[in-house]
Order: C-alpha cells, then sequence, then structure tokens
C-alpha cells in the first residue's frame, strides 16, 4: 500500500529567497518525495473552510486574516508579510492537515507536506505559524465522532504553545511537547505533559528520554496521534539548540511511527520546523518522516 501524503503547489507562498522563513523547501520536499520514488503521487487539499477553521480560531482573527485588515502588531508577531499567497497558503495547508487526518483513519498513516504551525493560538498567530493545522483537524475529528481521545506528539525543538493554549481545558485532547528550555517561546504554556531539554543535547540522551516518555504515553487510551516531526532539533539547525545527528532524527521518527502503528492507532505526521544551515540537507531532514511512515505501511 502507498502511503498517502498530502501536498498543493500553493504550499510554495511567494515571499520571496531572502525571507528567513526557507518557504521554497514545500516546493522542493514534494519534488524530493516524487524523484526519489518516495511515493508516486500526491493528495490535493482543499482551502480549509470558514466553518472548520472557527473550532480552533476566533471568527474575528480569521476574518481580520481573510480581510488583510490584521494590525500590524499581530502581523509582525507572525513573521510573513499578510499578501494573497501567504493567505491562501495558510488555508491550503490547514486544510491539507485536515485532509492528512482522515486519510490517516483509513490507512493508519497519512501526512502532510506542510502543517505543524504550532504557535498559533485561538486569538491570533505567532512565529511562522497563521492557523493552527493540527488543532484544526483535532476539532474536525473529534466533532465528527472520527477519534475520542486525541495525543498530539510535539518533538519540534520549539514548545507547541498554541496547541497547549487552544487544548488546555479540552479533556479529549492530550498535548505533549518535548523541547529546548532555553528556545523560543520565552513565555512557555502549560501542556498536558512538557519535557524541557538542555542546550546541546546529543542522540544517545534525547532517544532515551523520549523512550521514557512514550512508554508512559502508552499507558494512556488514545486511539489518535497527531505527530509534529520538526527537524529543528538538528545539530545544523539555525534556530535549534541541540545536537541531534541525521540517524538520531530518524531513529525518533521510526520509533514514534511504529509505536503508535503497531498498536491500530491512526497517526497523521505534520512536518513542523526546520532552519538548517544546508538547504539540501533540510529537504532531506524532512523527508525522514514521509520516509519512515512509506516503509511501514508497505511492510
Ligand atoms: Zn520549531
Amino acid at each position: 500500500m502507498e502511503l498517502p501524503v498530502v501536498n498543493h503547489e500553493d504550499y510554495f507562498a511567494k515571499i520571496g529567497d531572502d525571507h528567513k522563513f526557507p518557504i521554497k523547501k514545500f516546493g522542493s520536499l514534494a519534488s524530493y518525495l516524487i524523484n526519489k520514488n518516495i511515493i508516486k503521487k500526491f493528495h490535493t487539499p482543499y482551502l480549509c473552510s470558514e466553518e472548520t477553521l472557527k473550532k480552533a480560531h476566533s471568527e474575528n482573527y480569521i476574518k481580520n486574516v481573510k480581510n488583510k485588515t490584521l494590525d500590524q502588531s499581530s502581523i509582525k508577531k507572525i513573521g510573513f508579510p499578510l499578501i494573497d499567497s501567504v493567505i491562501r497558503r495558510s488555508l491550503v495547508a490547514t486544510g491539507g492537515t485536515v485532509l492528512a487526518s482522515k486519510l490517516a483513519i483509513k490507512y493508519g498513516l497519512a501526512c502532510n507536506t506542510a502543517g505543524g504551525s504550532h504557535h498559533a493560538n485561538f486569538e491570533g498567530g505567532a512565529g511562522y505559524c497563521v492557523f493552527n493545522d493540527v488543532a484544526v483537524a483535532a476539532h474536525y475529528l473529534l466533532d465528527r465522532g472520527l477519534a475520542g481521545r486525541i495525543l498530539i506528539v510535539d518533538l519540534d525543538v520549539h514548545q507547541g504553545n498554541g496547541n497547549s493554549d487552544i487544548f488546555k481545558n479540552n479533556r479529549n485532547v492530550f498535548t505533549f511537547s518535548m523541547h529546548s528550555k532555553s528556545n523560543y517561546p520565552a513565555k512557555k504554556s502549560i501542556s498536558d505533559l512538557d519535557v524541557e531539554l538542555n542546550d546541546n543535547m546529543e542522540d544517545a540522551e534525547y532517544i532515551k528520554i523520549l523512550k521514557f516518555y512514550l512508554k508512559q504515553l502508552n499507558q494512556e487510551n488514545f486511539d489518535y496521534v497527531f505527530y509534529i516531526a520538526g527537524v529543528d532539533i538538528h545539530l545544523n539547525d539555525r534556530l535549534g539548540k541541540l545536537k541531534i545527528s541525521d540517524e538520531g532524527i530518524k531513529e525518533r521518527d521510526e520509533l514514534v511511527i511504529e509505536n503508535f502503528f503497531s498498536k491500530g492507532i491512526p497517526l497523521c505526521g505534520v512536518l513542523g520546523g526546520g532552519y538548517n544551515k544546508d538547504f539540501n540537507k533540510l529537504i532531506e531532514l524532512h523527508s525522514i518522516l514521509h520516509q519512515s511512515c512509506a516503509k511501514l505501511i508497505q511492510s
């Protein structure tokens, strides 16, 4: 069986190559997955509807983004210019995670080639995140009875503060964030389970800690998992402060995905952050998520 992977050419918003955020990675990752024969075709998402978005975001915020009436300080907090291609990208990438989340139920595993906008909260965006795609998709599944108790495994190097905020009073969604203690955001939110990592941590210690907490999480009865597989934990990342190797990221992804797949719990994988100094390496690292899922689903 081929791994279902959701992609859209509009993920690659036209903010310019000189922007700090390596936006062209979305186009390059899609080409890489096809050229390396990891998958043969993509599933194409629609723009996320306002009806679906408003479960995780205020109507006021959604309108201000769509009408480009967001105030300057809120735009600055996001870090992207509020232009048509960014708005379209934010809507279609969120629609992409919603589609991938449904495909995961059918196939056991599914991935988006974007997503993991975990800093966006109910009232606004932040840190290159406009809409919180995982929060939107989690609400979508719960509302339709497609999932009962959802776990968000967030292994991006930055804390998933948007998810912690959005789901702080929701007992049906458990937020687990394992992140760099000294990194953005300076003021962290409280997840159901936060694990703070010290600067310069290397593979062996990282994997040991992850195994320990996965074992704990296995005691709970989750029936659905979102996995935010940020690769900004890599030793050559511009924004991460950890020292995880290529092999360490591969081991991490395989560990997480296999843990839930082997128990028959659907898992939807999304990209998360990655700001590697080497662009080709960045694409290779992001593709580990898709390669790990593809390997399992084909076996
Ligand atoms: Zn990050």
